[in-house]
């Protein structure tokens, strides 16, 4: 692929300033300085600098981001500074064929829910990940303002109504890992579902945590507003 192009498709701009940012010296590939936005590279595992900074060329964009509380998961936020300010402009202006530009949020999080939140810009994938039928389980740590007890998680695994559907909801699972904290399991994404089904069981959540999505585990030195690419075997083990 051109070198242009390359830069192009990872979000470093329109072709023109990415033809631009080669012919001003500001591109490194193989710690060379390239000066011709034409030449060809292989793209397969290709790493290269753009105005100092290091960049790895993705077909498509797979990345974790530790959210942060205090965060909106929204393009234009109306209170809270958005996620996506906590990402690189590449990632957020990888050119897509839609009107919405660079990688989407897998799902949404309230703005006071930190954990695992997947990014991509390959549309399949959300709808996958995000899809009650494919049932992909996701865990939260669950802080509850009264104490836990069996009664609540067992009307929590057998379903509780929220208000807004007849259907009952029901944990993939559920346990007590301490009076105040309990682990929960969902495979769908209801609108604050956590929090409604508690409230559901009189409770009350008092903080709210992703620890897990699917086979995909928060890694502990991620901290909190920092992202990173998937692996090749996360996403295996993702899809
Ligand atoms: N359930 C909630 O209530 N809030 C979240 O952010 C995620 C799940």
């Amino acid at each position: 692929m051109q070198l242009q192009d390359i830069l192009y498709s990872q979000g470093f701009g329109t072709r023109r300033v990415c033809a631009g940012l080669v012919q001003q010296g500001l591109v490194e590939v193989g710690g060379e300085i390239r000066r011709d936005a034409s030449a060809d590279f292989d793209t397969a595992g290709l790493r290269f600098q753009v105005q100092g900074r290091d960049w790895e060329f993705h077909e498509k964009a797979y990345v974790m981001l530790h959210k942060p509380a205090g965060t909106e998961c929204s393009q234009k936020p109306s209170t809270y500074p958005s996620i996506y300010t906590l990402l690189p402009a590449p990632l957020r202006q990888r050119p897509q064929k839609g009107p919405v530009q660079g990688v989407q949020a897998v799902g949404r999080l309230d703005q006071d829910t930190t954990g695992l939140l997947l990014l991509t810009d390959d549309g399949q994938f959300i709808h996958r990940m995000n899809s009650p039928r494919h049932h992909v389980p996701k865990v939260y740590e669950v802080t509850t303002k009264h104490p836990l007890d069996a009664r609540q998680v067992d009307k929590l695994l057998q379903g509780v109504v929220l208000d807004d559907d007849p259907q009952p909801v029901r944990a993939a699972a559920c346990e007590i890992v301490d009076d105040h904290h309990l682990r929960l399991t969902l495979t769908e994404g209801k609108y604050h579902q956590v929090k409604r089904m508690l409230a559901a069981v009189s409770n009350r959540v008092e903080g709210l945590h992703r620890s897990r999505i699917g086979a995909l585990e928060l890694p502990a030195d991620l901290a909190p507003g920092q992202w990173r690419w998937l692996g090749a075997g996360e996403l295996a083990a993702l899809r």
